[in-house]
C-alpha cells in the first residue's frame, strides 16, 4: 500500500476582478478532460519508482541479487536487475480516463543483457497504445450512434476518441465476443422457452437489396412486479448475408423450445419446422399489423383507413391478451376483423390473414400456455423483439450509409451483445471494467497566505 499525491495548482483571478462564472466552469471542465489522465500518470510513476527501488536497491546503493516479482523477457530469471536509467520520450497510452503520458524506466537483466521496461511487463501493458477499456467503450457508445458523434461525444469527455477510433474499437471488439455468430456457441445459453426467429434487410455489400440479417432471440423468464415484467433475453443466433438455412446449425443445439415465433416469411417458417418439427408454431404479433399495412398498400387502399386497420389489429392482439380470452374466443374476435378487411375487397391483406390464422394464437392453446406461464403472458417476446428490432434499424440506418458485410457484422455483433447481455459480452465487461476497490479523498489544504 502506498500513498499517491497529485498536486493541482491553478491561477485564479479574485473576484471582481472580471472574472465569471463561465470562466470558472470552464476552468472545471477543462481538468474533467486532463485530470484523471494525470492522477493516472503519477500513481504509474510512484509504483514505477518503488518497483525499481525494490528490485535494484535505492539510487546510488545497487544491491546485488535481489529478488524480482517479474521474469526477465530474455532469459526468465526473476533476480538480479540493474538501473538502466529513464526512456527520454514519454510514453503515451490511449486510455479511457484519457490521454496518459508516463517516463518509462528500464531494468537490465545482469544474466543477459537484455534492458526492459518492468512497469509495462507487470501491468501487462507491453505493446498497447490503447487500453482494452477505452476500446470496449468506444464500441459500446458507437454501438448506439454514428462513429462520428460516439467519436465526438467520447471526446468531449476527455477520451481519447474520433471517428476513426470508435470504428477500430467495433472491429477489435466484436472478434473478442466468442460465440456470437458462429455455428459453435461455447458460451451461448443451452435453449429458452420461447425461440424467436426473424429477419431484416441491412443496406450492405454492392448489392442493390442489400443483405439479410438473420436473428434468433430467446426468451427465458421474467423478472420485475406484475406491471413491469421484463422479458430475460439470450442471442442464440446471427448470421448475416447468409440464407435461412446456415443458421440450423446454430439452433439444432439447443434444447427445443416451447413455442417458436415466426413472422411469416417462408424460409423462417421452413427453417422452424425442419430443426423442431414436433414445436408449436406462432405467429408473431408485432410483425403482423405491419405486414397488414403492406398488404394493404399493395391493395391500394385508402391510407387512413389502412392505418386505423392496423391499429385495429395491434389493439385486437393486445386486448386477447390483457382479457385472458380463450383460443375460441380469440379467433372468433380475428375473425370479425379479417370480415371487415376482406368486404372491402382486399385481395393482398385477406390472404395473409387467412395464413397466418393458424399460427396467430398458438400461445392460447391450453398446453401451450400452461408451459408458458412462468413468462406473465402470452405476448411471447413480441415486444423484446420490437425493441431489438428497432434499435439495430435505427443504428444500422444513420446516414443512409452503405456498409461493408464484414463492418456491418461487427456492428451488429457488438450491438447484439450488448443488448441481450450475452454471456459473453458480460464476461468481457466484469476483466475489463471492474468497479473500482482503490480508496481515494480529495482534501482541501487552507494556507494562510502571507
Ligand atoms: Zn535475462
Amino acid at each position: 500500500m502506498s500513498i499517491t499525491t497529485l498536486a493541482l495548482t491553478a491561477e485564479l483571478p479574485g473576484l471582481g476582478e472580471s472574472l465569471t462564472w463561465s470562466q470558472l466552469e470552464a476552468w472545471a471542465v477543462a481538468m474533467r478532460e486532463e485530470l484523471p489522465a494525470a492522477a493516472l500518470a503519477a500513481a504509474l510513476e510512484d509504483l514505477q519508482d518503488r518497483l525499481i527501488d525494490q528490485v535494484c536497491g535505492r539510487k546510488w546503493l545497487p544491491v546485488r541479487d535481489l529478488p524480482a516479482p517479474f521474469g526477465c523477457p530474455g532469459c526468465g530469471v526473476m533476480s538480479d536487475f540493474a538501473r538502466k536509467g529513464r526512456r527520454t520520450r514519454l510514453r503515451r497510452f490511449d486510455t479511457a480516463a484519457g490521454v496518459v503520458h508516463v517516463q518509462l524506466a528500464n531494468v537490465g537483466c545482469r544474466s543477459c543483457g537484455r534492458v526492459f521496461a518492468p512497469l509495462l511487463l507487470l501491468l501487462d501493458l507491453s505493446g498497447k497504445r490503447r487500453t482494452d477499456r477505452l476500446m470496449i467503450e468506444l464500441a459500446e457508445l458507437a454501438s448506439q450512434m454514428s462513429f462520428a458523434r460516439a467519436g465526438a461525444i467520447a471526446a468531449a469527455f476527455g477520451v481519447p476518441g474520433s471517428p476513426g477510433r470508435a470504428h477500430a474499437a467495433v472491429a477489435d471488439l466484436a472478434p473478442m465476443l466468442d460465440g456470437i455468430g458462429c455455428a459453435d456457441l461455447p458460451q451461448a445459453p443451452t435453449g429458452a422457452d420461447v425461440v424467436i426467429l426473424d429477419g431484416t434487410g441491412m443496406r450492405a455489400s454492392s448489392r442493390r437489396l442489400g443483405v439479410n440479417c438473420n436473428i434468433a432471440l430467446g426468451v427465458t423468464g421474467r423478472t420485475g412486479s406484475r406491471r413491469r415484467r421484463q422479458a430475460g433475453t439470450v442471442l442464440l443466433g446471427l448470421t448475416l448475408a447468409q440464407p435461412w438455412t446456415t443458421m440450423a446449425d446454430q439452433l439444432r443445439g439447443l434444447h427445443p423450445p416451447t413455442v417458436v415465433v415466426v413472422d411469416g416469411e417462408v424460409a423462417i417458417t421452413a427453417l422452424a419446422e425442419s430443426v423442431w418439427p414436433d414445436v408449436p408454431i406462432q405467429r408473431c404479433w408485432w410483425h403482423l399489423p405491419r405486414a397488414l399495412r403492406w398488404a394493404l398498400y399493395a391493395d391500394k387502399a385508402p391510407h387512413p383507413w389502412a392505418n386505423a386497420k392496423r391499429g385495429e389489429l395491434v389493439a385486437l392482439l393486445r386486448g386477447v391478451a390483457r382479457e385472458h380470452l380463450s383460443h375460441p374466443q380469440a379467433l372468433a374476435a380475428y375473425d370479425a376483423f379479417c370480415a371487415t378487411v376482406t368486404a372491402e375487397g382486399h385481395h393482398a391483406a385477406g390472404e395473409l390473414l387467412a395464413g397466418a390464422r393458424d399460427q396467430v394464437f398458438t400461445c392460447l392453446r391450453p398446453e401451450v400456455r400452461a408451459r408458458l406461464a412462468h413468462l406473465g403472458g402470452p405476448e411471447l417476446g413480441s415486444g423484446v423483439l420490437e425493441r431489438v428490432m428497432r434499435e439495430l434499424n435505427a443504428r444500422t440506418d444513420i446516414g443512409g450509409s452503405r456498409w461493408s458485410v464484414e463492418g456491418l457484422r461487427d456492428l451488429i455483433t457488438v450491438q447484439l451483445a450488448r443488448m441481450t447481455n450475452h454471456p459473453a459480452w458480460t464476461t468481457l465487461q466484469q476483466s475489463i471494467r471492474p468497479p473500482n476497490a482503490i480508496a481515494f479523498n480529495i482534501t482541501t489544504a487552507k494556507f494562510n497566505a502571507g
